[in-house]
């Protein structure tokens, strides 16, 4: 694949999040279509991409010009489900989710190549990653606890005791830089993540919350301020295993004393736009200390969209 492949530039602001971009019509109204799908199968045009049950992907070329090995049906190498992920440019494209990682390519992960990779690259990658992971999750009926079939190109599974349809789970989640109208922002700390390394804050919405109020009480939550101007900035997905990140911006209204919870946020501060800028992604070597902050996470996620955008943003 050819197509243009995004900027290299740490402070891009993208006008789509990398992997919300996509280059493919997934017609799902041809799922149901059985003879359709095996005629796309049979053409030796079509595509198939291979996914590994840990969620890895064959890829060739080097770490930042990487390319999807994207296979004719006739030499895919091993029986998986087969998922149609849709068509571009008249190709047909399928996900085949192989029970191994054989063969002589590299495996990577859509961590790895997600910011490298062409439009429909990450659009057909992160639809076949987000279900190989739903299909070996939810092998099974969560009604009776049969074993599902697999049905519609490989988007349901469907119970063959009681009829019930299953799809794949999304599971929304908020994130959200939080600023104060002054030139700075929130940048936090979770216990899992190496001294020096921040990020935005996030969190899943509950149950019969809408995103806004989850924006809210996650910030109450973490790190103890109330918020007020409550703005959505995107989505991405974020299959890892099944979320999708909604992204918000949000004022600080009220008192700027930070209060950390101590469970999900083990450090958090308020940053200026000369210190975030000061940084460089994670993992790199050169990073010159700024105090707390000497990594903000990768151009991959839309936390670092969101922090680029208010980079450039007016107060
Ligand atoms: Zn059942």
């Amino acid at each position: 694949m050819t197509a243009a492949r995004p900027p290299r530039d740490p402070w891009a602001v993208p006008d789509t999040p990398l992997l919300a971009r996509s280059a493919h019509s997934r017609l799902a109204e041809r799922r149901a279509d059985q003879q359709f799908l095996d005629a796309a199968w049979a053409a030796p045009d079509s595509r198939v991409l291979l996914v590994s049950p840990s969620g890895t992907v064959a890829v060739t070329g080097s770490a930042e010009q990487p390319n999807l090995v994207l296979l004719p049906p006739q030499r895919v190498p091993q029986p998986g489900v087969r998922v149609f992920l849709g068509v571009a440019g008249g190709i047909c494209y399928f996900a085949l989710l192989a029970s191994a990682s054989a063969g002589d390519q590299s495996w990577r992960t859509l961590r790895d190549v997600g910011a490298y990779l062409t439009d429909l690259e990450v659009g057909l990658l992160t639809s076949a990653v987000a279900l190989q992971a739903w299909h070996r999750r939810h092998p099974r009926c969560p009604r009776c606890g049969v074993q599902t079939e697999v049905a519609q190109g490989g988007w349901t599974r469907i119970c063959p005791a009681d009829g019930s349809e299953h799809f794949p789970r999304t599971d929304p989640a908020v994130i959200m830089l939080v600023h104060d109208g002054a030139g700075h922002c929130i940048l936090a700390r979770g216990p899992q993540w190496a001294a020096g390394r921040m990020s935005v804050l996030a969190g899943f919405v509950e149950a019969g919350e809408s995103a806004e109020a989850a924006v809210a009480r996650e910030v109450a939550e973490e790190v103890g301020i109330a918020i007020r101007d409550i703005r959505y900035a995107g989505s991405q997905p974020h299959p890892f295993p099944a979320s999708l990140m909604l992204g918000f911006s949000a004022r600080l209204d009220g008192d700027p004393t930070l209060r950390i919870d101590g469970s999900e946020i083990v450090e958090a501060g308020w940053f200026s736009r000369a210190e975030v800028r000061r940084t460089a992604d994670w993992g790199a070597e050169e990073a010159e200390p700024v105090a707390r902050l000497r990594g903000l996470p990768s151009t991959m996620s839309i936390a670092r969209q969101l922090i680029n955008s208010w980079l450039v943003a007016a107060d």
